[in-house]
């Protein structure tokens, strides 16, 4: 399966996060991404480099005024006084204008470029630095050379995109994400001439950013297998049981939220429902949101799936019979990571369920 990666997505460097108000080391580095190019490299999966493409639809999914801001935001916080003050080098976002401050008073963009990043960031978990806009956007170009190769005639394609991108929505950011990458090549599969693309998401978290973006259309569909919110994990107000979707895109949304400790039996299930969702509608063509993060080792979630969970689930999803665009999500074990990555590719490009 043709590997898709740009050297630009080590740009970004998130350097802490800010959790509970304690700046904690980012779990979300660059070395992941050279952890999956030596594994999947060692797979003998041949390597492109992602080629530059223009905003148009990146512009169909997120919303001008947060792209503009993410492109100016580093050198903004530069310009300020941030850095001399208080010695943060990254944007961090102070003050977020929810409904409970803006109690539908009229409100204007506000000037400080750290009161204006709660506007489009909606944690504090996802900072902005110098190239984290850079490598977001070559994570885009990535999902779309991925899409370009399978619209070519590819069965499938794998975009390393880093940083991951299934939690940013039209116009928020947040979740380690900035640009929804998967939204953008189930875009650009619509605009390449698939009436109906399905979005199937294993990252152990749910996809709150593709869901929202999605979520009143009847063209593009969503599914998401991942840790319940309702156990308090990320994104904790979203990715119910209950939640299907709205006007045009009425049942277009499933959902399968599993509990804490699920193992590949359960998780392979939910996924197995997923594929069977998206053919039964008709999709001409597959977005798999790969994220690994719910394997065993890995630190930010508690499902407990294995590498052979990871290569069934890929076989199940190259069972579907669609061309598939696979985007790089999730998945913070460096030591396990690229095997984990590598035992889905090898899934889905040989189609071989091994018997779990
Ligand atoms: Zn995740």
């Amino acid at each position: 399966m043709p590997v898709v990666w740009s050297p630009m997505t080590r740009a970004h460097d998130p350097q802490n996060e800010v959790w509970v108000g304690v700046a904690t080391i980012g779990t979300e580095v660059a070395a992941r991404v050279d952890a999956i190019l030596s594994a999947v490299t060692e797979s003998g999966h041949p390597l492109t480099e992602a080629t530059a493409h223009p905003d148009d639809v990146l512009a169909r999914v997120h919303e001008q005024s947060m792209l503009t801001f993410l492109a100016e935001a580093a050198e903004r916080w530069r310009q300020g006084p941030y850095v001399d003050l208080v010695g943060q080098s990254r944007v961090v976002p102070y003050l977020f204008p929810t409904p409970a401050m803006t109690a539908g008073l009229p409100t204007r963009p506000a000037v400080a470029v750290h009161a204006e990043a709660g506007t489009y960031a909606y944690d504090t978990m996802t900072l902005v630095g110098d190239g984290t806009w850079e490598a977001a956007r070559a994570a885009v170009d990535c999902a779309l050379t991925a899409a370009d190769l399978v619209l070519a005639g590819e069965r499938a394609a794998y975009a390393l995109c880093r940083p991951p991108g299934h939690h940013a929505t039209p116009a928020g950011f947040g979740g380690s994400c900035y640009l929804n990458n998967a939204a953008v090549a189930a875009e650009a599969l619509r605009v390449g001439g698939h009436d109906r693309v399905g979005i199937i998401d294993i990252d152990a978290h749910q996809g709150n950013g593709t869901a929202a973006i999605f979520y009143d259309r009847g063209d593009v569909l969503y599914g998401s297998v991942h840790v319940d919110p309702a156990a308090g994990w990320f994104p904790h107000i979203v990715g119910y049981a209950d939640e299907t979707g709205t006007g045009d895109g009425a049942d277009c949304t499933r959902n399968r939220p599993l509990p804490e400790g699920t193992a590949d039996e359960s998780w392979l299930e939910a996924i197995g429902d997923l594929a069977d969702w998206v053919v039964a509608a008709g999709c001409s063509a597959l977005v798999v949101s790969l994220g690994v993060d719910a394997a065993v080792d890995d630190p930010e979630s508690p499902l407990m799936i294995t590498g052979d969970g990871y290569r069934a689930a890929g076989s199940i999803l190259s069972a579907t019979g669609l061309p598939a665009v696979v985007v790089q999500e999730g998945g913070y074990h460096l030591p396990s990571l690229g095997s984990l990555v590598a035992a889905y590719l090898h899934g889905h490009a040989t189609g071989v369920v091994s018997a779990p």
